[in-house]
């Protein structure tokens, strides 16, 4: 099973992704977390990704692209992925298509958290609060926010047209929502 985890930025997928991880033993692979541990690391690639990730813009295609084909190549056995903030445009998901199909594999399914966009907001401002990630902060949440209505939303009728897309009510508990995920991967 190769798993989509999609939704709006803070909308609850590494929380559930990694829930997933412990339960079924698939593989994470979170373009967010292998940025922040690039920028940690002081690498030539997390100097240049910083300002960028601060601002809340999307970083490059070719450098999110290049890390997942790394992953993938490392983790060969591996049960099943979870895909976490990758794909986050059009042209990622068609490198994910080709790499995927390169190791024999594919996208089995999607699975959309659906959440309201005011309790998005409510929820970064405690966060940045709580954690002060830089990218929480009002202003760069803002960009997110719109990168991914801009950029990202247009996943939604990719995955539609290859009917892989299931929704789940991201708003409820995290209970509830892993409920609702495992119904949605489970389901044929
Ligand atoms: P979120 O908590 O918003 O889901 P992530 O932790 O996935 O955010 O990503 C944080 C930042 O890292 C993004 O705002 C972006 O700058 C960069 N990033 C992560 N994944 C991608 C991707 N697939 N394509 C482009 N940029 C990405």
């Amino acid at each position: 099973m190769n798993l989509i985890l999609f939704g709006p930025p803070a909308a609850g997928k590494g929380t559930q992704a990694k829930r997933l991880t412990a339960e079924r033993g698939y593989v994470q692979l979170s373009t967010g977390d292998m940025l922040r541990a690039a920028r940690k690391s002081g690498s030539e690639l997390g100097q240049k990704v910083a300002a960028i990730m601060d601002s809340g813009s999307l970083v490059s295609d070719e450098i999110v692209i290049a890390l997942i084909e790394d992953a993938l190549a490392q983790n060969k056995t591996a049960p099943g992925f979870i895909f976490d903030g990758f794909p986050r445009t059009v042209a990622q998901a068609e490198a994910l298509d080709a790499m995927l199909a390169r190791h024999g594999k594919q996208i089995d399914r999607v699975v959309q958290l659906e959440v309201d966009s005011q309790q998005l907001l409510d929820r970064v401002a405690k966060r940045f609060a709580e954690e002060g990630r830089a990218d929480d902060n009002p202003e760069s949440y803002k960009v997110r926010l719109n990168a991914y209505l801009a950029q990202t939303a247009p996943l939604i009728p990719y995955y539609e047209q290859k009917n892989k897309l299931r929704g789940v009510d991201g708003m409820a508990g995290i209970e509830d929502v892993a409920t609702s995920i495992a119904a949605a991967i489970d389901a044929r």
